[in-house]
């Protein structure tokens, strides 16, 4: 679980010289254990940022995380990357090193943890079996390998620490549609048997919706709303997820219908206009610029999270007076 999670980064501009990017502002979460999160929302949102968060490699401003039952310092200077908590990244070429084998590039955690050699040859064969690889692969350099196989490999090597979650940042994004299924197949496979638990992080809404327990959709920094993934898709509350998913092809006909915003032409035409800059985001609401729906509360107030029915939360100034009918408390999404 997150709570408040937030993460600034300086930046060089062409006039001040430098400015303050919240690339993640005041993010809350929940992840059910050996369930798959996804995390959806434009390029800039600020999803790649929030997973780096969660497995350590940047340090929050601010914010708590709880993780095991235990609270990780995500803001403390000293934090460590957890083996519990694993990533695997976009591109699974550069994420392993051209000139080692399959094998030590696997193994390559477990020395840093100085787990014997007997063992380690045995964990590596044990999670090239696991991803669908002949253990014969060990030997073998990436440019041997496909894209699919490599990805493969990347997951083994995520896997082989024995992680309880794995925060997938478009991992499936550079693959072809085919393998793309087979890699998302695997991973389900994974989560089966050893009851892993997934950050899902991903631009594609048709895969989301495929792999996801549960949905985060974030515009510019902020979370917007979180739902479960089948209510989400049916019945998405947010304009911008409205907007998100009226954007993408309907593969299921008799669904359409239930994804239309109230007006989805003026929803499009405003909706199609350019991301604000996270350097200077708009006051209030940040979707306020692109909401066909706007109101003048939305440019003085930052709208607070509701859980509009139950598990499905939404920060949205609509859905403000229903929750003050029903005396719902502002819940963890921020
Ligand atoms: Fe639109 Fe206002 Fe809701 Fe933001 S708070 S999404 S501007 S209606």
């Amino acid at each position: 679980e997150l709570l408040g999670v937030s993460k600034e980064f300086t930046v060089r501009t062409a006039d001040t010289g430098r400015a303050r990017l919240s690339a993640v502002d005041g993010v809350s979460l929940t992840v059910r254990s050996g369930r798959t999160l996804g995390v959806v929302g434009e390029s800039g949102c600020g999803k790649s940022t929030l997973a780096r968060v969660i497995v350590g490699l940047h340090r929050a401003a601010g914010g708590e995380m709880i993780f095991d039952g235990a609270q990780v310092a995500v803001s403390s200077p000293h934090r460590k990357a957890s083996n519990r908590m694993q990533m695997v990244f976009q591109d699974p070429s550069s994420a392993l090193n051209p000139r080692i084998t399959i094998g030590d590039s696997i193994a390559f955690p477990l020395r840093v943890q100085r787990w014997t050699r007997r063992d380690t040859e045995r964990r590596v064969t044990e999670v090239i079996k696991d991803v669908g690889l002949p253990p014969a692969y060990a030997n073998s350099y990436p440019h041997q390998l496909s894209g699919g196989q490599r990805q493969r490999v990347n997951i083994a090597r995520a896997l082989a620490v024995k992680p309880s979650l794995i925060v997938l940042d478009e991992a499936v994004s550079a693959l072809d549609k085919s393998i793309q299924a087979q890699v998302l197949n695997l991973l389900t496979d994974l989560q089966d048997e050893y009851g892993l638990t997934y950050v899902f992080i991903s631009h594609d809404l048709n895969v989301v919706e495929y792999i996801s327990d549960d949905v985060l959709v974030m515009y510019l920094g902020q979370a917007v709303e979180q739902a479960p993934a089948a209510a989400l898709y049916a019945e998405p509350l947010h304009p911008y997820t409205q907007l998100l998913l009226s954007s993408i092809p309907e593969l299921d006909p008799t669904r359409s219908s239930r994804r239309q915003p109230l007006d989805l032409q003026q929803a499009r035409e405003k909706g199609d206009g350019e991301l604000p800059s996270p350097i200077d985001p708009p006051t209030g609401c940040r979707f306020r610029t692109r909401c066909p729906f706007a109101m003048d509360i939305c440019a003085q107030r930052r709208p607070q999270p509701v859980e509009s029915r139950p598990g499905h939360q939404v920060a949205c100034h609509l859905y403000a007076s229903q929750a003050s009918n029903d005396k719902a408390t502002p819940q963890s999404l921020e």
